[in-house]
């Protein structure tokens, strides 16, 4: 979303130019520098400098090969972190980052992304991209909070031998971590053909708060995660799949120190029948959010749709799953009824700082990182105004459909007076009030298979379980007049990515 570009790239860019110039002042009064400095996809952003054919991007899923690292970083950021980056490198030759794939890396990655994960399901008819990633988020947010902890111990099965050591002689601690916020998580590799274990290899771009000895600090965190599971294993249910529980009864994680289940007393061997995590990197940052509201040149926004190579193939299976006569009819309906109405809810509930009002809409972490942007605008009295949004143009870029989700993704053209300006006084801080900005995005929606629901029917003010008003979903997208859980997509369509041109592969 266009917000994130300003807002989210910011960060990115801080971080990077902390860390590579060790000041932002530094970037800020360099030539051209001026208006240019603007935050970049997420904060969490880090030192990714590579030499030569390092690249950055970002994007929905799964890149390349296994070892090659200048590769995997070439997938990581997803949303725009690009265009943080690019911004810097403009003005600092001097450290060698590519913002973008060039066009023939990016073609290598799209096929080899969806080789991967064709394979991948071909081994494991169960396995859910959607699913696995819920999984190593709650394997993500549980390490953090218990590491250096005794109650690390309750998860231990789920972690390499070598992290346990760590965890034993203390070298884990870092005080307490709390609110942490995930802003990308990604496969970008896939290794089946490796002795008894198939391998995955995550990104994660987070951040989160360290407290110790009562001083707090908010980290960046760009880490790397290693997962192996047993060959020929089959993914769990999504019910097992999106907390962390006993691979034997299903019990709620809870192991003693000898790695067995509290609740039905199984020894647990980590990855017989469950990801583990084999091993982990992180480089870690400061956070910062000064030079939120500074705005970059729109990138992309010429650059053909990419469309996947078996689009005609899927679009085909969705519509028999889907009991659907027509494709144009259907996605123009799609069109009309879901994505347009969602995409101005999104774009408004943002712009008038009112990001509840969208909660039912948005999958958990796309919820949360936003959130946590809104936040930090908040805090600096800054508000980022998205006015007389207008949509173009709606591509179908993808269909994605694995055993348990459905994911559409859409191109979404649009234009808006998009500026950042000081809540307070009014003051214009980055973007323009007269002229209005041109961009496009890639939005995935997200839903369960076999929901089957009318599309017609949709509307965005109702909870899509109940029929309620959509007026009390709280924090985890619970509705209070069904108690059931919407963000999950189990009920209708949910957005679940938004990815940048620049960055966009299949
Ligand atoms: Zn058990
Ligand atoms: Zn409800």
């Amino acid at each position: 979303m266009h917000f994130h570009k300003k807002s989210l790239k910011i960060i990115a860019i801080t971080f990077i130019v902390l860390l590579l110039s060790g000041s932002i002042v530094d970037l800020l009064a360099r030539p051209g520098g001026g208006s240019s400095f603007r935050g970049g996809s997420r904060s969490y952003s880090s030192s990714r400098s590579s030499s030569s054919g390092g690249s950055y991007s970002s994007g929905g899923s799964l890149p390349v090969s296994g070892e090659n690292v200048g590769f995997a970083f070439a997938v990581i950021l997803i949303f725009v972190v690009v265009n943080g980056v690019k911004v810097y490198l403009k003005q600092s030759q001097e450290h060698s980052i590519i913002s973008t794939p060039p066009k023939n890396t990016q073609n290598t990655l799209r096929s080899s992304k969806g080789d991967m994960l064709k394979k991948m399901k071909k081994s494991d008819e169960n396995f859910s991209n959607i699913l696995f990633i819920e999984f190593t988020t709650a394997l993500y947010h549980k390490f953090h909070t218990f590491k250096g902890k005794p109650a690390f111990t309750t998860i231990a099965p789920f972690f390499s031998e070598r992290l346990k050591n760590k965890q034993k002689n203390g070298s884990l601690s870092i005080g307490n971590v709390s609110e942490i916020v995930i802003g990308n998580i990604e496969i970008v590799s896939i290794e089946l053909n490796r002795n008894i274990y198939d391998y995955l290899t995550v990104n994660i771009q987070a951040n989160y708060t360290t407290t110790k000895n009562g001083n707090s600090q908010r980290r960046v965190t760009d880490e790397k995660w290693l997962l192996k599971r047993k060959k020929g294993v089959k993914s769990a249910a999504p019910e097992l799949m999106r907390t962390l529980t006993c691979p034997s009864c299903g019990a709620t994680a809870n192991f003693s120190d000898s790695g067995h289940c509290a609740h039905c007393q199984t020894f647990i061997q980590g990855g017989e029948h469950q990801w583990m995590v084999e091993s982990t990197t992180e480089k870690i940052e400061t956070f910062s959010s000064h030079g939120l509201g500074h705005y970059e040149q729109e990138t992309g926004t010429d650059y053909p749709t990419i469309v996947h190579d078996n689009l005609r193939n899927n679009i085909h299976n969705y519509l028999v799953d889907n009991n659907i006569p027509a494709w144009n009819d259907y996605f123009d309906q799609l069109k009309n009824v879901i994505v347009k109405p969602i995409f101005l809810k999104i774009y408004s509930a943002w712009s008038e700082n009112k990001w509840n009002e969208a909660r039912h809409l948005i999958s958990d972490r796309l919820y949360d990182s936003y959130k946590f942007w809104i936040t930090n605008y908040k805090q600096e009295n800054l508000v980022n105004k998205l006015n007389d949004i207008e949509i173009g143009r709606i591509d179908l870029a993808h269909i994605d459909t694995d055993k348990y989700y459905e994911t559409i993704t859409v191109r979404i053209f649009a234009s808006c007076y998009d500026y950042v300006e000081n809540s307070r006084t009014g003051k214009l801080i980055g973007g323009s009030k007269r002229h209005k900005r041109v961009f496009s995005e890639y939005w995935s929606f997200v839903r369960r298979k076999g929901v089957q629901k009318d599309e017609s029917k949709f509307d965005l003010n109702k909870c899509p379980n109940c029929g309620a008003p959509a007026d009390k979903m709280g924090q985890a997208a619970e509705c209070e007049y069904c108690g059931t859980k919407i963000s999950f997509g189990d009920f209708s369509w949910v957005l679940a990515m938004i990815v940048q041109d620049e960055v966009y592969t299949v």
